[in-house]
């Protein structure tokens, strides 16, 4: 269950950030997700309303409100380079890693651009 490593890194961001800008109340965190990240939105959903509850005593203490925030997450797409021909191309939902390329057909050992990460793309705060 790596959506709990993930959430609790993203609550560290979120503090850091909601503190910089003097926010005391998240409404909601958009996340981006590639599709070759493995991070299974319902997992990360409840990894992060557990993680908003479990140093919410400490958030009191620190002026924050992090509990009942809505996380909203969208999946981007994977941008794979074909090692046939080179073509670069963003992979389907369904084939992932092993989507055929548009030039040649070649469906196997796709150099991965992009589409492993998961990053906070912005907070909504009062
Ligand atoms: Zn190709």
């Amino acid at each position: 269950m790596h959506e709990m490593s993930l959430a609790v890194s993203l609550m560290e961001i979120i503090r850091q950030e909601m503190d910089r800008n003097h926010a005391t109340r998240l409404i909601a965190a958009r996340v981006r997700c590639g599709l070759l990240s493995n991070v299974v939105p319902e997992a990360l959903e409840l990894a992060f309303e557990a993680a908003t509850r479990a140093d919410e005593a400490l958030d009191a203490r620190a002026r924050r409100v992090l509990v009942g925030a809505a996380l909203e997450i969208e999946t981007e797409p994977a941008v794979l380079r074909c090692t046939l021909c080179g073509r670069e191309f963003c992979a389907n939902e369904r084939g992932g890693l092993f989507s055929p390329c548009p030039a040649c057909g070649n469906q196997c050992g796709h150099k991965v651009v992009s589409g492993t990460e998961m990053y906070l793309h912005n907070l909504e705060v009062i």
